[in-house]
């Protein structure tokens, strides 16, 4: 299925190393769509669109799958929607920009994928657990952060970056104790949190 799209994805790819865009790495991706074929996840809420390409991988993965993704820089999401007709998929992912810290949703996903702002998670997670449907999943991207959290604070000289770090530390601390959920966390690129429903 991605074979024949093989020339747009390598495109989208590009285009966002050429713009600075952090997009999901290979090994992410990798893990991603093979996690969703083997648990059959029929809908997943995208937190974090930039240009669409992880929305756009996880369509092509998974005929049944449909997916909303919230975007909150126009002009990410406006190449996003352009991404998506490139492919036919919009039918299938429904992009949102907005804030998503602002925005109310009802509808209930089996799947809620976090990938923005990586000092947010904990509120991301928060805000949309409710969204989940039983048994569902949220998987968490960069858990590892660029390796800065294997790092001695010590050895980080941005104030800035050192605040972002103990923030994602804080993320690894509430998942832990989080009984709701169970919490593995995979050494996959730079690390993916899976924290599943009881
Ligand atoms: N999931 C994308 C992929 O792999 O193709 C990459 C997403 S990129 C790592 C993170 C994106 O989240 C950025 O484009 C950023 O603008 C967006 N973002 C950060 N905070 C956000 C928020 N509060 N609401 C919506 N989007 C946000």
């Amino acid at each position: 299925m991605v074979g024949v799209y093989h020339t747009k994805l390598k495109e989208i790819r590009e285009y966002a190393k050429s713009e600075n865009i952090p997009i999901m790495q290979e090994e992410g991706i990798d893990y991603l769509t093979t996690f969703i074929i083997s648990h059959q996840i029929k809908s997943v809420l995208e937190i974090g669109t930039a240009i669409g390409y992880s929305a756009i991988m996880m369509a092509l993965c998974y005929p049944k799958i449909t997916i909303t993704s919230i975007e909150r820089d126009e002009k990410r999401y406006l190449e996003a929607v352009r991404n998506v007709k490139k492919f036919g998929l919009e039918n299938r992912i429904q992009l949102l920009f907005r804030d998503a810290l602002d925005v109310k949703i009802s509808d209930k996903y089996d799947m809620i994928f976090i990938d923005a702002a990586k000092g947010q998670n904990t509120n991301f997670f928060k805000k949309f657990e409710s969204n989940l449907n039983d048994h569902g999943f949220i998987i968490t991207d960069n858990m590892y952060f660029h390796g800065y959290l294997q790092k001695d604070e010590s050895e980080i000289k941005s104030k800035n970056l050192r605040a972002l770090v103990r923030k994602i530390r804080d993320y690894h601390t509430f998942l832990a104790n989080n009984t709701e959920f169970s919490t593995k966390i995979y050494q996959v690129g730079d690390g993916i949190a899976v924290s599943e429903k009881k």
